[in-house]
């Protein structure tokens, strides 16, 4: 149901299937789309006290089959993007696929790596995005975050953004990313597209696309062990290993797929099981690189942690 409140329309028990990329059934019991940084920080203050959930485009979340309660605010409308010289700026809502076409049709080169990236900005900088030895953080200058606990917008440098591997300040700091503004490298068209082209053509024999809903990699590569996160899951027989519509992905053990209705239950059960036996044969203890998004239940929450 659409309805309007300050002329930002939202929506009532929206489904959020399309709002996710592991295609997961919830629904949020508010859903607000604003236009304008300023219509996304007026929601922010009204439901401070509430926790919104700021979603951007859903690549690397988990929301609970249970529903949201909390008011989901989609970013992805806000998606304007300029080119000055050697910098781009783009709001927090602008795709990262879309960003590294546009630094191929200005020739600039440092976005390559981008293209097969299913994120909005201000996801791909909370989580430092990144691919091919690349990541966000790299041609990164400033950002425009918004801070909730002092109702004002701040200029972070990247020596103020705190990036590490899968890691930002954002996940540390009440902030909400608004836009950020990068230097990349003058390139010659070409070549900016076949290193674009050559990225797309080993993403595909790496991860599923998203034809076959998931969520990306669901653990970060562990630093203490020579042998990556899918490798140490695919030691411990996991390959193909399966709970209700959830299922270790048969070509790469770091991700989970859903077959068709999977719930957050049965997704929770296959991570909780790689966590284990991973934990169990190697005393490794993965840590996850996709959010929880929602009250899980008993199970769910326990399964979370990991
Ligand atoms: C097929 C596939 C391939 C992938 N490949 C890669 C890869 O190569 N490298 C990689 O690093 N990741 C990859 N991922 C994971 C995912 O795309 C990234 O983690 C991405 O950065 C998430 O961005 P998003 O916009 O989808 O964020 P969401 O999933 O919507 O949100 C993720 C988190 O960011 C927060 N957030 C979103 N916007 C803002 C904002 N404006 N301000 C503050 N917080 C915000 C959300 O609240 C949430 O906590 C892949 C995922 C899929 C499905």
């Amino acid at each position: 149901m659409i309805c309007s409140q300050n002329d930002i329309k939202f929506y009532k028990d929206f489904q959020l299937t399309n709002f996710n990329t592991l295609r997961i059934k919830s629904t949020a019991k508010y859903f607000y789309m604003p236009d304008n940084a300023g219509e996304l920080i007026s929601l922010i203050k009204k439901y401070k006290n509430c926790n919104p959930v700021i979603l951007g485009n859903g690549s690397n979340i988990l929301f609970s089959s249970s529903g949201i309660v909390a008011p989901v605010i989609y970013t992805g409308r806000i998606k304007s993007m300029s080119n000055s010289n050697l910098t781009i700026e783009a709001d927090a809502g602008c795709k990262v696929q879309a960003l590294s076409k546009y630094a191929y049709e200005k020739n600039l080169s440092g976005f390559e790596f981008l293209i097969g990236i299913p994120a909005t900005l201000g996801g791909a900088c909370y989580m430092n995005a990144g691919a091919h030895g690349q990541s966000i953080s790299d041609n990164f200058i400033s950002a425009k975050v918004y801070d909730i606990e002092q109702n004002k917008i701040l200029t972070l440098k990247k020596e103020d953004m705190d990036f590490s591997y899968r890691h930002s300040i954002l996940k540390e700091k009440p902030y909400v990313l608004l836009s950020a503004k990068f230097l990349l490298k003058r390139g010659i068209g070409e070549e900016i597209k076949s290193k674009m082209d050559e990225n797309l053509i080993f993403r595909k024999t790496r991860q599923p696309n998203l034809s076959i809903p998931n969520a990306g990699s669901v653990f970060k590569n562990p630093e203490n062990s020579e042998l990556s996160a899918g490798a140490l899951i695919d030691k411990c027989g996991l390959r193909g290993f399966r709970i209700g519509d959830a299922e270790v992905w048969e070509n790469h053990c770091n991700f989970v797929v859903n077959k068709g209705n999977a719930t957050s239950f049965d997704y929770t059960n296959v991570v909780f099981e790689m966590y284990s036996k991973v934990k169990e044969k190697f005393n490794i203890e993965l840590r996850p690189e996709i959010i929880y998004i929602g009250k899980m239940t008993g199970d769910e929450q326990k399964n979370g942690k990991y």
